[in-house]
């Protein structure tokens, strides 16, 4: 499948927005948004007055870009988000936190969603015991993550051990044993990334 391979901070400057692809530079000095708060390319510094449809693209371009999803498997998840029961834009965002992907991140067990997502496909997590490799596996109610017993030894997760790790309420952690609950599924209110999702639904509703 097709990835992303440019420079992560580029997508944030081209968003306006900081989308903590690359870990802990994201919170020191060295964060490209901090020194360059403009978008990238010739014409970044150019003030434009947005069009409606643009500041809607723009929106699905930044939902993307933060949970690391492409064109084709996004718009599989919106048109599952379209189908199921309640409000459109709240079920799709639910199913992007629910990738395992994200919840590994969101778990402390990687400073970034793109780490998270690299840390999964390389075989280092199970799922209810089980070996995964699929970062867009869909985490349930009850499932139960865990660092593989091989890579527990490994520096960054020993590192992990030590420290403290603040997870949302509907996840439970225990970094002894480097092991993560979902206690329940997250509901809209529980998820903090900034996304407006009524633009990206009108978009796709045009
Ligand atoms: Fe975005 Fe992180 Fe780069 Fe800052 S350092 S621009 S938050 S990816």
């Amino acid at each position: 499948m097709a990835r992303y391979t440019c420079a992560n901070c580029r997508l944030c400057r081209r968003e306006g927005q900081k989308m903590f692809l690359k870990g802990d530079r994201c919170y020191g000095p060295k964060c490209a948004l901090d020194k360059k708060s403009y978008a990238p390319g010739q014409h970044g510094q150019m003030r434009h007055k947005m069009s409606e449809y643009g500041m809607q693209l723009r929106e699905k371009q930044k939902a993307k870009r933060f949970y690391g999803v492409q064109e084709t498997q996004f718009r599989n998840l919106f048109d599952r988000a379209d189908r199921a029961n309640g409000v459109t834009g709240d079920n799709l965002l639910v199913l992007l936190e629910r990738r395992l992907d994200n919840v590994v991140y969101r778990l402390g067990f990687a400073s970034s969603r793109k780490e998270a997502r690299q840390m999964v496909v390389h075989g280092h997590f199970r799922l209810n015991g089980k070996k995964v490799n699929s970062p867009s596996l869909e985490i349930k109610a009850g499932d139960v993550i865990k660092v593989k017993e091989k890579s527990q030894n490994s520096p960054k997760f020993k590192e992990i051990r030590d420290m403290q790790i603040t997870v949302p309420s509907w996840l439970s952690v225990d970094v002894d044993k480097l092991e993560g609950k979902v206690l329940v599924l997250p509901t809209r209110e529980d998820i903090d990334t900034p996304i407006a999702e009524h633009l990206i639904v009108e978009l796709y509703s045009k």
